[in-house]
């Protein structure tokens, strides 16, 4: 007795397209004879399941299974089921799903053209190079189109010739068990063709690989980890083929003074404890080349940030700045002289509250505060 299609494919019985589908894939990949070689029970299961999808997809079929069971396919009914293998529809199917699951490698071959390999270039700029842009002129080792035979692989004035094998498909059917199976031909290596006389510059490859000069243009404003992807610019495709892309990764070098945030730029200041007191104004250098005054009034406590409007950094193919954000670090005096000491001692015995409000009476605030929660 032939087991259910739906309950082969564990899928309920109104399942649609998109369930059966998956079902078929997921079960089709776990039992194919390639994961599963010498296992006979895992190549029952996998024509099974074909079998299965095979009905299911079609309305037709399915309609007529739901009606009639698998009596459907029997006796000659115009149905013609189970043809698997002799009609070659399973292979079909199998191509159609695992066409689309290995997309890109199969899309790779066609006619014995193969799409060159992408490749990643590592590019550090400083921050400098970041805020005003670049062009920066890098050398990149590839594979070029062998001029010599112009990406044939043939012998300058010879023509590859068609596979006789595979007649230029580059796969050849072969009956495996039940069914049959494509697989790469093995006369040609799926390429369709051969050369019969390789060309001496590449050596039948198409391509020659060469060290290229390349001009990268680095918009201002890019940030770390910035990708830049140069269409084309990749490997050499083999035997005519399209060429790879070429991606630039971009990284920021860690500048000495400015940490980076967005388009925001931070820069610490130490200031002296006494300027930081009195009052007193510095110059800072930004990104743009000029120095910019920076006025501390007196009393500056640690920590306090000046906002330097349009100091900061480009924003990408925006016609916007950000902002630089001087922070203020306060130096407590240190190696203090005799006489220092002393001045300060003074200093200290004729402060009042007022000269530092926040740490006057901190202690006795707090520990009132924990013995009003305690009641
Ligand atoms: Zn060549
Ligand atoms: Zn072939």
């Amino acid at each position: 007795m032939k087991p259910d299609y739906y309950e082969t494919l564990g899928v309920a019985k109104g399942a649609d397209e998109k369930t059966l589908k998956s079902a078929f894939r997921k079960l089709a990949m776990q039992f194919h004879p390639d994961k599963n070689p010498g296992d006979h029970e895992a190549e029952r299961r996998f024509k099974e399941i074909g079998e299965a999808y095979e009905t299911l997809k079609d309305p037709q079929k399915r309609a007529a299974y739901d009606r009639f069971g698998h009596a459907a396919f029997e006796h000659g009914n115009g149905f013609g089921g189970g043809g698997f293998g002799a009609a070659g529809g399973f292979a079909d199917i199998f191509e159609d799903i695992f066409g689309e699951m290995m997309g890109g490698a199969r899309q790779r071959r066609t006619n014995g053209r193969e799409r060159g390999a992408d490749l990643r270039y590592n590019m550090e700029v400083s921050l400098e190079e970041a805020y005003s842009g670049k062009t920066a002129q890098i050398r990149v080792p590839t594979s070029m189109v062998c001029e010599d035979c112009s990406g044939t692989g043939a012998k300058p004035g010879t023509q590859p010739v068609t596979c006789s094998m595979c007649g230029g498909a580059g796969r050849v059917r072969a009956a495996q068990g039940f069914f049959s199976i494509e697989r790469t031909c093995p006369s040609c290596n799926g390429r369709g063709q051969i050369i019969k006389d390789p060309c001496a510059k590449c050596a039948g490859q198409g391509r020659v690989t060469q060290e290229r000069s390349l001009s990268v243009n680095i918009p201002a404003g890019i940030e770390d980890g910035t990708r830049i992807r140069l269409t084309g610019e990749g490997e050499a495709g083999l035997r005519g083929g399209p060429s790879g892309d070429l991606y630039i990764f971009l990284s920021i070098k860690p500048h000495e003074f400015f940490q980076r945030d967005g388009a925001d730029l931070y820069c610490k200041v130490p200031i002296s404890m006494t300027t930081a007191a009195l009052g007193g104004q510095f110059e800072v250098s930004t990104l743009d080349g000029t120095q910019t005054r920076v006025k501390i009034p007196e009393g500056t406590q640690n920590g306090k940030q000046f906002r330097l409007k349009g100091k900061g950094m480009p924003v990408l193919r925006q016609p916007v700045m950000g902002d630089l954000y001087i922070q203020i670090a306060i130096e407590t005096p240190q190696n203090l002289t005799r006489r220092q000491r002393e001045l300060l001692e003074e200093f200290e015995k004729i402060s009042s509250k007022d000269n530092s409000p926040q740490s006057s009476g901190f202690f006795s605030r707090m520990k009132e505060f924990f013995e009003g929660i305690g009641e």
